[in-house]
């Protein structure tokens, strides 16, 4: 069956002497692998559509049952420039496709995750873009659409609003298992990470603008980095096969 969907390249690999195998999210299908023949050699095919993070408009040849996908056509759609030629966002920018790449396994259509992830390159691409900030939104988009979505507004145990100045102070903490901070006057679960109040008043922000916003919020690093290491804790507490995310420990996030 020949199908057509738009793609975002999450992974790219040579094969052979001219091939590539690339890793695709796409918006009908999910994730898919493809392998793309003449790709490489003295006339590459479809260039820059076949680059890491780029978006294309593609054309496959779709068997079911087979794990390999042929991709036919490519036609670029977009490509993130400034991500690319700047390696303070490039860095982000690995860690949103890993972070897909990690949680995401089998091909399953889910337009929404595409979005997010769309929105994400894009706000990263913005002349004024706060990467860090970015990736934080981003994280906590992809929890919600995996339905493993944190409340940043409330309570997890008692459903106090954060609003309320008194319901954070001091500190505040996060438990894994009931995937949500708790308040002032709830006793931390055991298995609860501290962090500071600003923290969670970051990720409830966060939470409440869109992708192209976020460029807005200055975050001290205590709270960028606190907020990364819930989200990314919290993600691998419900995902229980994800993959290890090996670019966050060179984010600048922990500078
Ligand atoms: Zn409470």
């Amino acid at each position: 069956m020949i199908v057509k969907t738009e793609a975002i390249v999450l992974r790219s690999m040579k094969y052979g002497e001219t091939s590539r195998i690339l890793t695709l999210y796409t918006r009908e299908f999910g994730r898919m692998s493809v392998i793309v023949k003449g790709a490489r050699g003295r006339k590459p095919k479809f260039g820059a559509a076949l680059d890491l993070m780029s978006r294309s408009d593609t054309v496959m040849y779709k068997k079911e049952q087979r794990e390999l996908q042929l991709m036919t056509q490519a036609d670029l759609v977009q490509q993130y420039r400034r991500v690319i030629d700047s390696p303070d966002r490039l860095m982000y920018g690995f860690a949103v496709l890993e972070f897909l790449y990690a949680t995401v396994h089998g091909e399953e259509a889910h337009e929404e995750l595409y979005d997010i992830l769309r929105e994400a390159l894009e706000a990263l691409d913005a002349e004024r873009a706060r990467p860090s900030n970015v990736l934080l939104h981003y994280l906590l988009r992809l929890s919600g659409a995996m339905g493993i979505g944190i409340d940043t507004q409330h309570c997890a145990r008692c459903r106090t609003a954060f609003e309320e100045e008194s319901a954070l102070q001091g500190s505040a903490s996060f438990s894994l298992t009931g995937g949500g901070f708790t308040c002032a006057g709830c006793p931390p679960a055991p298995d609860s990470m501290e962090t500071a109040v600003e923290t969670v008043r970051a990720l409830a922000w966060l939470d409440r603008h869109a992708a192209a916003d976020v460029h807005t919020l200055a975050l001290s690093p205590r709270a960028a980095g606190e907020s990364l290491q819930v989200l990314e804790r919290h993600l691998k507490s419900h995902i229980p096969d994800m993959r290890a995310v090996k670019s966050v420990p060179m984010l600048d996030i922990f500078r």
